[in-house]
């Protein structure tokens, strides 16, 4: 049996893991995630959008992770705050219609040990009222749901940041350095950035080669989406299908050249 962490391997590893809170309704609730977040050993609180600043209520929530809510960067949008990031998971109180593969919270904190190995991921909540937006999960790799009653699914905002960074910190506690901590340097996960690159080359190249005929774009790209974000693409395999489709747009603009030329 490997040994299991020090804490200094835990430090590095936890490091890499942001809490992102996107569009949070009250400044309370954000230190109070604070507080969530730093029991557990996690120091990387982010803010997207939030609707309101940091207030005295925030600081008195935080109890003690003042400190966490000083650092947070706040960006405007979620792509943004997970552009670097090589996994992102969104946390939901419900199902959606987006069909992302659904993780409990154990298999979500082991999985995103494993990637944050490799760099920087992210867990994402969303806000008290409405959670998180269509789009906004069609840019997380998976969900995870803590499996709460269905008729009263939904737990308040810091209590769910708790149980994530619990389990987080449970998975960091029995991880074994061989799985945990040694990346595999050859081949990395790609970041969120460059997967997105990915999805607007293939966008603009089913327009190249007209594969909608005439259909709106969007079902198709979301099937797409789905299908690629859950093979958790690697550096190399995104340069490697970028170069397909860099060929396709290549035959497809000689194919109209030709067919403007000839009579
Ligand atoms: N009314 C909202 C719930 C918002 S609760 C909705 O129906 O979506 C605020 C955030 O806490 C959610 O966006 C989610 O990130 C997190 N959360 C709450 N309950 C959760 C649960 N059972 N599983 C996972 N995340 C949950």
């Amino acid at each position: 049996m490997p040994a299991p962490l020090n804490e200094s391997n835990a430090a590095g590893l936890a490091g890499q893991i942001r809490i992102v809170l996107v569009g949070t309704q009250h400044p309370g609730n954000i230190g109070a995630a604070a507080r969530a977040t730093k029991t557990m050993g996690l120091s990387r609180l982010v803010l997207v959008a939030p609707e309101k600043p940091l207030d005295d209520d925030a600081y008195r929530r935080s109890a003690g992770a003042e400190d966490l809510l000083e650092a947070a960067p706040v960006h405007a949008t979620l792509a943004e705050a997970v552009a670097d990031c090589r996994l992102v998971l969104g946390c939901t109180a419900r199902s959606r219609r987006v069909q992302l593969e659904q993780l409990d919270p154990d298999a979500g904190a082991a999985r995103l040990l494993r990637f944050a190995a490799e760099g920087p991921v992210a867990l994402v909540f969303g806000r008290e009222r409405t959670g998180l937006t269509n789009e906004e999960l069609q840019l997380c790799h998976a969900s995870v749901h803590i499996p709460s009653d269905p008729a009263f699914s939904s737990l308040n905002l810091a209590a769910a940041v708790q149980v994530l960074a619990y389990e987080v910190r449970r998975a960091l506690l029995a991880a074994a350095p061989a799985d945990a901590v040694v990346p595999r340097s050859d081949d990395l996960p790609a970041t969120h950035e460059q997967v997105e690159g990915f999805f607007s080359q293939l966008a603009e190249t089913l327009d190249a080669i007209d594969f909608h005929k005439g259909r709106t774009p969007d079902s198709a790209m979301r099937k797409l989406r789905r299908l690629f974000l859950r093979t958790d693409l690697t550096v190399n395999e995104v340069r490697l299908l970028r170069g397909v489709l860099a060929d396709a747009q290549r035959m497809a603009r000689l194919a109209d050249e030709s067919g403007r030329l000839s009579p």
